[in-house]
């Protein structure tokens, strides 16, 4: 253990005493997705345990794709979860693995089954199968089809591989207990036909393998020594142990179990995930307000923000519930401490100065506790935006409540003068159209003359000199803690204003050619990447200065 200040969580303390003892020499852990959806943030817990646990024991962890179910898999997934495992920093051990090149390795294994009398095929259609399995309090009966010699099982499973029978009429099934308390136990179903192409092995299959007959196996033929999955796992575990004890496998593998990571307001779930795309409540899988690390990523959080919080989560026996405030802690404190300071004002209002017609350029450091991302220049002219909320007519205003601009008085620009609000300009309709203002002189970076009291620092861009650009301001995707729970439809409880763009929003110049992957802090606003997808100027806000967010 490198992390030696941390607690020890209980898979940390098995490979502990499987090293101590000589079971385990060298620990291989595997992360190993269905390529059937991208990866969300119960993922990237997955993935920092699994490649946490390889490197704190100097092993490896595979990534291998689970992709047994062709009907809900595609390279598109495969590909996206590979760039979100790089993303996220993690390096696999050896090539990507696939259970699709094992195929035929589960093929032969089905059949040492049969020869064994450990499996048989069966014809029993999924309604019946259901019927003969019991319940929980009942127990299950034997298929007529159970004492069905080897010779005519294998004679049936080949003609099933050979896309030779219809699906839904037979399936293989492992023979095993149908009284067993355990219901994974009651001869569980090892291949279903499908006659269906693959993304990977195209036609050649007409059957494919069970969840259950695959996983263990793959764990085997890697040489995975801890097989770590999630809590929902563990009535599955006596069905792994059987497959590895009755398989001539090369190596043997456990089985150990965590708790899921749930977030509130949020949902960790690919097929719940894939309906918010299906059903257009966002617009992808990427979709910056989604949970997946896609989505987060074009939001603007970063890999560190993300290990960060996943490290800080418990790994636990038991499932809970985080609070996204936790969540949204680590995102805030990655970002105050590498986002470059911007200036952006999202609901201009025009400023004229009477008694200025310069332009300056003034200097302005990026961040104020790092010098080495270096700093921007500003520049500064006779016209400038500041934001609509930061100027008031209203006189009586408390200079602690309102430190901006008011009437009459003063307020400093940052990194610039000290102005002063001497008239207001009103169009037609009555609304504020612009303010005529004044700069005291020689303020720049000095202190304010007697007299002088600005009220407070407020952020400005130059209105000669400034881009135009949109940005997008997000909320929380559920008004629920618990949209899973909550009554009707997760969906019923989506909310509705969890995105609000911004049109005609003022940036200052440095942001012209910025990459999404550069994190900025509009001052005053909140911390902003620009939108990966977009062709014009798009800023997503990643998250608020502080946590403003009432329940
Ligand atoms: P989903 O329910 O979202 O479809 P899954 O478990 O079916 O998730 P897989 O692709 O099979 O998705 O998951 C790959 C790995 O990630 C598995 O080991 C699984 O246990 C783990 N995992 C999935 N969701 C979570 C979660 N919320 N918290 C922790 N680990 C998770
Ligand atoms: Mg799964």
């Amino acid at each position: 253990m490198t992390d030696s200040d941390k607690p020890i969580n209980f898979i940390q303390q098995i490979i502990t005493d499987d090293l101590a003892s000589g079971k385990t020499s060298k620990v291989v852990t595997r992360f190993p997705p269905e390529p059937n959806g991208y990866l969300h943030i119960g993922h990237a817990k997955s993935i920092c345990v699994n490649f946490g646990l390889a490197e704190n024991f100097s092993g490896g962890c595979n990534l291998r794709f689970d992709d047994t179910n062709p009907e809900k898999e595609s390279d598109e997934f495969v590909q996206a979860i590979i760039e979100d495992v790089q993303w996220l920093g993690f390096k696999w051990h050896g090539d990507i693995r696939y259970a699709s090149d094992y195929f035929d390795q589960f093929y032969q294994w089905a059949c040492d089954l049969i020869d064994q009398d450990k499996a048989y095929v069966c014809e029993l259609n999924a309604e019946q199968m259901r019927e003969y399995r019991g319940t929980l309090t009942e127990v299950g009966k034997d298929s007529p089809y159970r004492a069905r010699p080897a010779t005519e099982s294998r004679a049936l499973l080949e003609q099933m591989k050979a896309g030779e029978i219809a699906e839904g009429t037979m399936t293989l099934r492992a023979k095993i207990d149908m009284a067993s308390p355990n219901i994974n136990m009651r001869d569980p179903v090892l291949y279903r036909i499908k006659r269906i192409a693959h993304h990977r092995t195209g036609n050649k299959w007409n059957i494919y393998p069970a969840y259950d007959f695959a996983h263990g196996q793959e764990d085997a033929i890697e040489g995975v020594t801890h097989s770590i999955c999630t809590l929902e796992f563990a009535a599955n575990r006596p069905l792994y142990n059987w497959f590895i004890d009755n398989l001539d496998v090369p190596s043997t593998p456990s089985q150990y179990e965590f708790g899921r990571l749930n977030l509130n307001y949020s949902i960790t779930s690919k097929r719940k995930l894939k309906q918010l795309v299906d059903e257009a409540h966002v617009d992808a899988w990427d979709d910056p307000r989604m949970p997946t690390i896609s989505g987060l990523r074009r939001r603007g959080v970063s890999p560190a923000a993300i290990r960060n919080f996943c490290d800080s989560l418990a790994v636990a026996k038991t499932d809970g519930v985080v609070d996204m405030a936790q969540f949204e802690h680590f995102i805030r404190d990655d970002l105050n401490n590498n986002a470059r300071r911007a200036m952006c004002v999202l609901k201009p209002l025009l400023v004229t100065f009477t008694n200025y017609d310069q332009s300056e350029l003034f200097t302005a450091s990026s961040h104020p506790q790092r010098d080495d991302l270096g700093s921007r220049e500003l520049p500064f002219d006779r016209q400038i935006y500041i934001d609509q909320s930061d100027f008031s007519e209203d006189t009586s205003l408390s200079r602690k409540k309102f430190k901006r601009l008011v009437l009459g008085e003063y307020v400093r620009l940052r990194g610039a003068y000290i102005i002063r609000a001497d008239e207001v300009i009103r169009d037609n309709d009555g609304e504020i159209q612009e303010i005529r203002a004044s700069v005291v002189e020689n303020t720049v970076g000095a202190d304010a003359p007697e007299g002088v009291r600005p009220r407070g620092v407020i952020h400005w861009v130059s209105a000669l000199n400034s881009l135009d650009c949109t940005v997008n301001l997000y909320d929380r995707l559920f008004n629920q803690p618990l949209p899973d729970s909550a009554e009707g439809s997760f969906t019923d409880h989506i909310n509705p204003d969890s995105l609000k763009v911004l049109e005609g929003c003022k940036a200052e110049l440095s942001l012209a050619n910025v990459e999404s992957t550069e994190r900025y802090q509009f001052e005053r606003e909140g911390y902003f990447c620009r939108d990966s997808e977009a062709e014009t100027l798009v800023f997503n806000c990643t998250i608020g200065l502080r946590d403003n967010w009432k329940a």
